[in-house]
């Protein structure tokens, strides 16, 4: 059986030929050499038609799925039309080929699709091609996914922000999260006001507006725009940002006297203590619950704000918002007696934002909490995987790549 049976059987196309395989000089590729079907036009690359031909251009080179080792491509002599619609000479459109690039579109979904399961620099490499090609063909899934891809209703969103590199550099990211519906819509530069609105400028107002439910933390920006676009809509504060922040609080409160009393030469009791506090106390070992008790019966700060965080738990418990918010009222009070500062933030915040933590329980029936901080951690996995570059398109690629649930274009075979 020969090459071009293959090829005739898995990426045919009307109006084309395959003439010949061959090795190339260095036995380490072969070429495939196309030509039109005798009598059949070009097509104008830019009103899509079939348009009378003008003139020929230079052999170009297309890199095809590699076979057994060998890399594959397909030599074509491009041929301009002179449009008379468009009223332009123009290059013309190959059904195997996007534009520019140098590599098929059937090359393009194969390596896209590997380089969702493998990271990108392994995927040049199982496939014996460059960081920038991988980067290329996922350009060109996603842009395709995102063209054709379709919003339909959308009842809940999250956003949330994401920490890409040192010096706070964040994208932001806006997740559907209805229960039969949980992908990636949108991802913005920075956290700003600006950046998230840029979002619903994608989407629409129709579409804005018909949103029932919205899921944040208590970033301001994030907070105002909602207030802004989702007036409609029960905006909830997230439970895993909350503890998060908790934590964050905490682990200060602990480094800060833990350096104190280093300072004054007394017992290192807090020393090795940091996930001692953090964890939920029924996820610690036999040992580690029996240093935690140990540590407990110190009169420290930190001590006293981890008994406060740790009652805090409760609240997740209530059913009604009435009860949860006198549990709410009873926690900030007892807080703002307590004279340590950074729990007092924290307190002073929730009170500032009660509205939208109750909601939390409102809407609890109708959302599954936990979805949002699911997605995350999926895009920090991402964007460990694309790896080779972090500017914000290479990110904004992978994410939307792994997490977008985009519509693929359309193969004339499945190559992988
Ligand atoms: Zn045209």
């Amino acid at each position: 059986m020969e090459l071009i049976t293959i090829l005739n059987r898995c990426h045919r196309f009307r109006g084309f030929v395959y003439q010949h395989a061959h090795f190339s000089a260095d036995k380490k590729s072969i070429e495939v050499a196309v030509r039109p079907r005798r009598g059949s036009a070009a097509v104008c690359s830019r009103c899509h038609l079939p348009a009378p031909g003008y003139d020929q251009l230079a052999e170009r080179r297309f890199e095809f799925v590699p076979l057994w080792g060998f890399l594959v491509f397909l030599l074509y002599t491009m041929r301009r039309v002179n449009c008379r619609r468009c009223g332009i000479v123009a290059v013309e459109e190959v059904p195997w080929g996007d534009g520019k690039r140098t590599l098929t579109k059937a090359y393009m979904l194969f390596l896209a699709r590997w380089a969702r399961r493998l990271s990108w620099n392994e995927t040049a490499e199982a496939f014996r091609t460059s960081w920038d090609k991988v980067f290329d063909a996922v350009e060109h899934v996603v842009t395709f996914g995102l063209e054709h891809r379709v919003l339909g209703q959308v009842d809940a969103i999250g956003v949330d922000e994401i920490q890409y590199a040192k010096g706070h550099k964040y994208l932001t990211l806006v997740y559907q999260i209805d229960l039969d519906v949980t992908r990636l819509l949108w991802v913005g530069r920075e956290r700003t006001i600006e950046s998230f609105r840029g979002f619903f400028t994608v989407i629409g107002d129709e579409l804005a507006s018909k949103i029932v439910f919205v899921c944040s933390d208590m970033w301001e920006p994030y907070l105002k725009v909602i207030g802004e676009k989702c007036s409609e809509a029960l905006h909830i504060l997230d439970r895993f940002h909350i503890v998060a922040k908790m934590n964050k609080a905490l682990d200060e409160i602990r480094a800060g006297e833990s350096r104190r009393i280093a300072s004054e030469g007394g017992v290192p009791v807090l020393k090795k203590s940091r996930w001692l506090l953090l964890k939920r106390e029924e996820n610690l070992k036999t040992e580690q619950r029996f240093r935690l008790h140990d540590l407990l019966r110190y009169n420290l700060k930190t001590v006293r704000a981890y008994l406060l965080k740790e009652a805090f738990q409760q609240l997740w418990d209530y059913n009604s918002p009435a009860w949860a918010g006198k549990f709410l009222d009873d926690w900030c009070r007892q807080v703002m007696r307590s004279r340590i500062e950074p729990m007092k933030n924290i307190a002073r915040s929730l009170r500032q934002h009660r509205e939208l933590i109750l909601n939390y329980f409102r809407a609890q029936k109708l959302l599954s909490s936990g979805v949002v901080e699911g997605l995350n951690n999926k895009a920090k996995v991402t964007m460990r995987k694309s790896y080779g570059s972090r500017t914000f398109r290479c990110l904004e690629l992978a994410l939307y790549h792994s997490l977008g649930k985009l519509p693929e274009p359309e193969s004339t075979h499945e190559f992988f």
